[in-house]
């Protein structure tokens, strides 16, 4: 199994620092959930991960099994085990969802071991079955007119078929109605194994009803401000943050 270990990381954006020093440490076999405010830096967190340019890493560290990750190109950190569900997934007009998925797949892998295209439809199929999609969103454009839930369900497809060590889902049960919510978190599930450590940001503890995070972490002010087991994110659920603000003495 990977580990991917976050070491006092400070991440500016456009001159601003957004992140201020941010540990954490996810193995294989886990499930972390990042909770926090609107604006306190889940999202910088995940894009700095991935290696968004417009996200300066200006102090600190990231390292996956021991090798730098600040040292990688977008695609050698994907093709290393990384992987990031975003917030917001782009559109791609003129490469079908099929398409992206194939290259994707060989994109981690090496010249001469592609994934035959026999051995990947019947992947897909059974991976969008699994995920109760409409086989149909496989031949469109990616993401293009997509509802929010099919997006969601498209990256949790994604993630299926990549395998990755170690993936970040940033708000994937944002504008999920309670069905697709079961069905995003049943796909998250069925990858919970010792070669899998997930990341998963979110606003709610209702996902976390159906994915139990072995620990979940509080942001704020572009920091891991508290980290605990599942009663933290009820605690949230109940209280809301003031309790930690008031703890940890910030001020808004
Ligand atoms: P969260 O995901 O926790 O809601 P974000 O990481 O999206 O927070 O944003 C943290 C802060 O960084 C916010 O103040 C936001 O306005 C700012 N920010 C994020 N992305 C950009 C960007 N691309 N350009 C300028 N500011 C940004
Ligand atoms: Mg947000
Ligand atoms: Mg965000």
């Amino acid at each position: 199994s990977s580990t991917l270990e976050i070491k006092d990381l400070h991440v500016e954006i456009e001159g601003q620092e957004i992140l201020k020093g941010v540990n954490l440490t996810i193995t294989g076999g886990e499930f972390h959930a990042v909770m926090g405010p609107n604006g306190t830096g889940k999202s910088t967190l995940a894009s700095a991960i991935m290696g968004h340019p417009k996200y300066e890493v200006t102090q600190g560290q990231i390292i996956l099994d021991g090798e730098d990750v600040l040292e990688m190109e977008v695609d050698e950190r994907a093709k290393a085990g990384l992987f990031l569900a975003m917030q917001y997934p782009s559109e791609i007009s003129g490469v079908t969802t099929s398409d992206f998925l194939r290259s994707s797949i060989n994109a981690q892998r090496e010249e001469g071991d592609e994934i035959s295209l026999m051995k990947f439809i019947k992947e897909m199929d059974g991976a969008m079955d699994y995920l109760e999609m409409d086989k149909n969103m496989a031949q469109r454009y990616l993401n293009e007119g997509f509802s929010g839930g099919e997006k969601k369900r498209n990256e949790i497809l994604q993630l299926m078929m990549i395998q990755p060590q170690i993936a970040i889902l940033d708000e994937i049960d944002s504008g999920l109605d309670i069905d697709a919510l079961k069905v995003v978190s049943k796909g998250i599930n069925k990858l919970r194994s010792e070669d899998f450590g997930c990341l998963i940001i979110t606003h709610y503890q209702r996902l976390l009803d159906y994915i139990t995070p072995d620990k979940v972490h509080v942001m704020m002010q572009g920091r891991v401000v508290k980290s605990g087991g599942p009663e933290l994110a009820q605690r949230l659920e109940a209280e809301g943050y003031d309790w930690i603000k008031q703890e940890l003495g910030i001020e808004d």
